[in-house]
């Protein structure tokens, strides 16, 4: 499989996962009467497209530098004979990354100012899994680059990450009502639709829990895993708070 398919095949599930996702909101919502969908939709979708662009031009431009670095050294990559094995742990590898960015996201006073546009999404569904401050995107596409350079990582790990990431992204942040013990058996392998809500509550005690991107692993071995049921009267957003 080339890169060009790769890249496609990334597009193509995003936009299918969103699809489903939607249509199951439709059907089977979390949270029942919200209004304007297509409006929070519209919004959320713009902001995407606008972070599509910064983060394929920053990604283009760190691939230029990675491409200097790799003649020097191969990272993590180069430790790995199996190139199969080699991609499993970089993906492992860079969704530790990814919780440990979050993390900071809400610890950094700086970082959080961009990151709470994320949590400022009071009626989170799909959408919200796109809906990132465009300086986070920016910020984001920095501090990574010393992390790419060393695993080794390169353009077809990062699009796999994104390939495997992204449905999962998108499904914990949807407004569907899954049942609880299908949530349940998800949340040992990603974090479950239950688990990121708690993330996007209003109350910090709760939004400072729940980092994971792909794998809910990270949660556990760090200690910031927290589950309740019964979400129904849960408070979604940002509560006014010094930073
Ligand atoms: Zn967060």
């Amino acid at each position: 499989m080339t890169e060009s398919d790769l890249s496609q095949f990334v597009f193509i599930s995003a936009v299918i996962s969103c699809g489903v996702l939607w249509v199951l909101e439709s059907v089977l919502p979390f949270f029942q009467n919200r209004h304007s969908r297509y409006q929070h939709a519209l919004v959320n979708v713009s902001v995407a497209t606008l972070n599509a662009l910064i983060s394929s031009a920053m990604t283009a431009g760190a691939l230029v530098v990675l491409s200097y670095i790799r003649p020097h050294w191969q990272g993590l990559k180069g430790l790995i004979e199996n190139p199969f094995l080699a991609s499993a742990v970089l993906v492992v590898c860079f969704d530790l990354w990814a919780y440990i960015w979050h993390r900071l996201n809400h610890a950094v006073p700086l970082l959080w100012r961009f990151h709470r546009f994320h949590h400022a999404d009071a009626e989170m569904d799909v959408t919200t899994g796109f809906r990132f401050h465009p300086l986070e995107i920016m910020l984001s596409e920095i501090f990574r680059l010393p992390v790419l350079a060393l695993l080794g990582m390169g353009s077809f790990e990062i699009l796999l990450y994104n390939l495997l990431s992204f449905p999962i992204i998108l499904m914990h942040h949807s407004n569907v009502a899954l049942p609880i013990w299908l949530d349940r058996m998800l949340s040992y392998l990603v974090p479950s639709p239950n688990v990121h809500r708690l993330h996007h509550s209003a109350n910090p005690a709760e939004s400072n829990m729940n980092f994971g991107s792909m794998f809910s692993v990270w949660d556990r071995v760090f200690g910031s895993l927290i589950w309740r049921e019964n979400l129904n009267a849960l408070r979604l957003g940002v509560e006014v708070r010094e930073v």
